[in-house]
């Protein structure tokens, strides 16, 4: 009998479990997948980047929105459906782009992100965790007066809780980044924050799962949760595997199943308002890795981030709100290979670069869901959209410290509890 079934070892699942784990329960992993972060957490962009924590529905995305929606090539591409939580997604979207909204739904990823940041530096240095870590910082670089203004006012509000993103002229920022030299003319002004980190999302869910193993995790790959049921209140988990179907449940179950908790959760009257949002990767084997960039950068008016992984370079970026299909743009991806190309020539190895595509769990506010539900053995640790490899470490300490009953160290700012039926802490 375990203490508590977390479902999904992404890595927000695996977070969680280890947090639980290092708590002293006896933790059950499930996921349909033969090994831990296999899905979203595979090929993301690579940043620890609390200074990406400004929201996606701020005031000024709605104007920008308007102009993207018939372009094809822009940052966030939305294709209506047909399909009702598309729309309620977008109806929640416009609602946070208000002033107010923005400010308090940057305030709790910044305090989350931050509290997250520090504990990964901790869980990395105690078990000596390999993943092509950096702590080169993030440069965020700007083409054009408008948008440099923009982030300005972003910066200062980061600032105000605690996220040192520096502002900084564009001959800092070529200080900062030499490969971006011959790219001097078209940088109009940058922010640098020293503290964020970067690192390969895939490689830390891998090496989280031995640390978890070794601290007596079981998981169990290749399991397709089917259904949630519930019977009295209490939650249990239909699973297939090998042929056969099984119920199983526990005194606690973790909801870590990204882009896919919703669909499993609405049977269940647990209404998450998560859609898919489609990213693409690619990550170019570079011939010489000394004229890539060494600190992670974003590009912001293509919305497009580059971090160095060793001797790769990833690049990620891209929206697409069209569903749940992971097929690949080829004609997307070759043009994210020509602006790498133009960003960082001398780096070689484009002919090889390797696409890839995944479904970031978005909320309409960028705030994941962490915590209770109406069933006493319920719990959501979802909905991490852009940040989830930011947000991940500090996520899954705050949910165990919910479950333990403990107080969470981290103090929470705005919504991130839903259908709490139970007062999970003051
Ligand atoms: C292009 C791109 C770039 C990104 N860049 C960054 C970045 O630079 N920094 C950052 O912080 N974040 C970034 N993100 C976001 C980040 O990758 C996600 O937020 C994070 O991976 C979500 O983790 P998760 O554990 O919630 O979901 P997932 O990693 O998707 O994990 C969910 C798990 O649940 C399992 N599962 C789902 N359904 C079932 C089922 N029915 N049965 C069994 N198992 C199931 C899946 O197999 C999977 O392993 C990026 C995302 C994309 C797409």
């Amino acid at each position: 009998m375990f203490d508590a079934i977390v479902l999904g070892s992404g890595v927000v699942g695996i977070n969680t479990a280890y947090w639980l784990a290092k708590a002293g329960r006896k933790v059950l992993v499930l996921d349909r997948q033969p090994l831990a972060g296999n899905e979203t957490s595979f090929a993301n962009g690579g940043q620890i980047s609390v200074s990406f924590a400004e929201p996606w529905a701020n005031p000024g995305t709605l104007v920008k929105v308007a102009g993207w929606l018939f372009d094809n090539h822009a940052p966030l591409l939305f294709r209506p459906r047909p399909d009702p939580d598309q729309w309620r997604w977008l109806a929640g979207f416009i609602w946070q782009c208000q002033p107010w909204l923005y400010r308090r739904n940057l305030g709790s990823l910044v305090q989350l992100g931050l509290y997250s940041r520090h504990l990964l530096k901790q869980v990395r240095q105690e078990h000596d965790l390999q993943y092509q870590a950096r702590e080169n910082g993030i440069l965020h670089f700007y083409r054009d007066a408008k948008s440099f203004e923009n982030a300005k006012y972003a910066a200062a509000l980061m600032r105000a809780h605690g996220c040192n993103r520096r502002v900084i002229s564009t001959e800092r920022a070529i200080e900062t980044e030499p490969a971006l030299q011959h790219m001097a003319s078209q940088i109009f002004g940058a922010t640098f924050t020293p503290e964020d980190e970067s690192g390969d999302c895939h490689l830390y869910c891998q090496a989280m799962a031995e640390v978890c193993k070794n601290l007596g995790v079981t998981f169990r790959f290749n399991y397709d949760i089917e259904a949630l049921h519930q019977q009295q209140g209490m939650v249990s988990v239909q699973v297939h595997h090998n042929g056969h179907s099984d119920v199983i449940t526990a005194p606690q179950i973790v909801v870590a199943l990204g882009s896919y908790s919703r669909q499993l959760l609405k049977p269940l009257g647990v209404s998450l308002n998560i859609y898919p949002a489609k990213g693409y990767s690619i990550t170019v084997p570079m011939q010489n890795p000394t004229a890539g960039p060494q600190c992670s950068v974003t590009d912001d008016k293509h919305k497009v981030v580059f971090t160095p992984l060793g001797n790769e370079l990833r690049m990620a970026g891209t929206a697409e709100l069209s569903g749940y299909s992971t097929e690949i743009n080829e004609e997307r991806c070759e043009r994210m290979v020509a602006q790498c190309r133009q960003l960082f020539p001398a780096i070689g190895g484009f002919e090889r670069s390797r696409f890839w595509a995944g479904l970031r769990p978005a909320t309409p506010s960028n705030v994941p869901y962490i915590g209770a539900t109406r069933y006493p053995n319920l719990w959501l640790n979802t909905g991490h959209g852009t940040l989830g490899w930011t947000l991940g470490c500090g996520s899954g300490k705050v949910l165990a410290d919910m479950i333990c009953g403990e107080r969470p160290a981290w103090q929470r700012q705005g919504e991130m509890t839903v259908h709490s039926t139970r007062k999970v802490y003051e």
